[in-house]
């Protein structure tokens, strides 16, 4: 697997250099006292950008509201860099701001996904002034989230659930991440009836990855992902218009993947396990039909009531597995559930459901601090009613209604043990525009939260 690269980086200091990015505040900072009185107006201050020449230096001058805009400077610099004067070196100063922030900001905003174009554009070149440690830091958080990027941008026939074991395994060999593939033939034999009728309709069959990084070896943290490689909905075809951009059905497995490669490059002395229970849900002779009854992991039986509600079908048997298995403190999943989600909280913002209040809490404060928004939706005992089924235990889908994400959500409940968190990304997982430093298509999302999140972790 070939990554996406970081631009060129190196420490510089002071006021060095001729090309100087510089954050503009209305009544502090170097770019104030350089340019003194030089007349801006206000709009400028809300993150307004522009070139100033002062003595032989050029100033690509980043207007900022307050302490709280670093990694807004830090984008916004970089881009400004590359849109006003190309491949040059220029001086990253986040001068007033905080360092590590400003370098994430920049380097989270120059993600290109472009290993598929064979004509590759010369990029800028950062000097960076902060500490070394904070470089660190920052490049660590935005690898963990450029990796999340490329694996949900990666495209479908690249990416399947046996291809992406293999570059989970790369990823992971020789360090302190132990990797394991259970193949189509396990998940069989061992009961994982949900995770089978998915992916049984595809020619790539289904695998069961599990990574553990445990330094610790006490009760861990599980984080299961949704790695649903294409998502065509099955015998429920999805429809032009809907269907095009599936192949980022699997951006809760990229998480949790870009998650356990953070903690673990950081040292955190922290147990956490992933499993990324992977599928292509195709239709097929061989296909789940509407009105299937399928016994999953835990023994429930589900009457499959539409084919494209598969994901918390392949989530559910993890979770039930996972939970089993490892006996974890807490459960977190990611997951590009449903569309509701969507609707109910736009296209930024994440959905937060599950049993444990005070993790909930602690993921919505971690995602303010990565400024990535969490919103808790309700988890009533209603919604399950909408799940009633006349042949099985319940089915995987309502025929009708709304509160599509909860009913999802109550769906899953059904396979926990103990504390959990489910994490709707169907939103802010990718992206038609982008935003801030969140490009177009995968964006990371989520990854820096949770990492954020397990660091504060008592
Ligand atoms: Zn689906």
């Amino acid at each position: 697997m070939e990554w996406t690269n970081f631009p060129k980086l190196e420490l510089g200091k002071g006021t060095e250099g001729r090309i100087l990015a510089l954050p503009l505040a209305k009544d502090k900072g170097i770019a104030k006292t350089m340019i003194g009185t030089t007349p801006i107006d206000n709009d400028f201050y809300k993150g307004g950008s522009r070139l100033l020449e002062y003595k032989n230096k050029i100033i690509i001058a980043i207007g900022v509201e307050s302490d709280k805009d670093s990694r807004k400077f830090g984008n916004a610099a970089w881009k400004a860099a590359e849109a006003f004067l190309g491949p040059v070196k220029f001086h990253l100063v986040p001068d007033f701001l905080d360092e590590e922030k400003t370098l994430e900001g920049a380097l989270l905003g120059s993600y290109k996904f472009s290993k598929y174009l064979t004509e590759k554009k010369e990029r800028p070149w950062i000097v960076f002034h902060g500490s070394e440690q904070n470089m660190n830091n920052a490049l660590l958080k935005a690898r963990a989230t450029f990796i999340t990027r490329d694996l949900v941008n990666e495209p479908t026939n690249k990416l399947y659930p046996e291809s992406f074991a293999e570059m989970v395994r790369e990823l992971f060999s020789g360090s302190k991440v132990e990797v394991k593939v259970y193949p189509y033939s396990w998940l069989k034999e061992n009961g994982f009836g949900g995770i089978v009728s998915v992916g049984k309709g595809s020619e790539n069959k289904p695998r069961l990855i599990v990574m553990k990084y445990c330094p610790t070896k006490t009760k861990p943290i599980l984080i299961i992902g949704k790695g649903i490689s294409f998502d065509s909905g099955g015998i429920h075809l999805k429809p032009t218009g809907y269907i095009e951009d599936m192949k980022m059905d699997m951006a809760g497995a990229a998480t949790a993947t870009g998650i356990i490669y953070g903690i673990s490059k950081l040292g955190l002395q922290k147990d956490v396990i992933v499993i990324t229970p992977m599928a292509e849900n195709m239709p097929s002779g061989n296909a789940a039909k509407p009105g299937d009854v399928i016994t999953m992991y835990n023994k429930k039986n589900v009457e499959i009531w539409n084919t494209d509600a598969e994901g918390r079908v392949v989530m559910a048997d993890a979770l039930a597995y996972g939970i089993e298995k490892f006996k974890p403190e807490i459960s977190i999943d990611l997951a590009t559930l449903t569309g509701a989600c969507v609707i109910a909280l736009g296209e930024r913002i994440a959905g937060l459901m599950g049993t444990d209040q005070k993790t909930m809490n602690e993921i919505k404060k971690a995602g303010e601090e990565t400024e990535e928004d969490f919103w808790q939706l309700p988890m009533a005992k209603h919604f399950a009613k909408k799940l009633d089924s006349d042949v099985a235990d319940f089915r995987n889908s309502a025929s009708k209604g709304y509160g599509g994400a909860s009913i999802a959500a109550a769906f899953l409940k059904n396979f926990i043990k103990g504390n959990w968190v489910h994490i709707d990304i169907a939103g802010p997982a990718t992206s038609k525009t982008g935003w801030l430093w969140n490009p177009k298509e995968g964006t990371g999302f989520g990854t820096r939260t949770i990492i954020e999140w397990l660091m504060n972790r008592k």
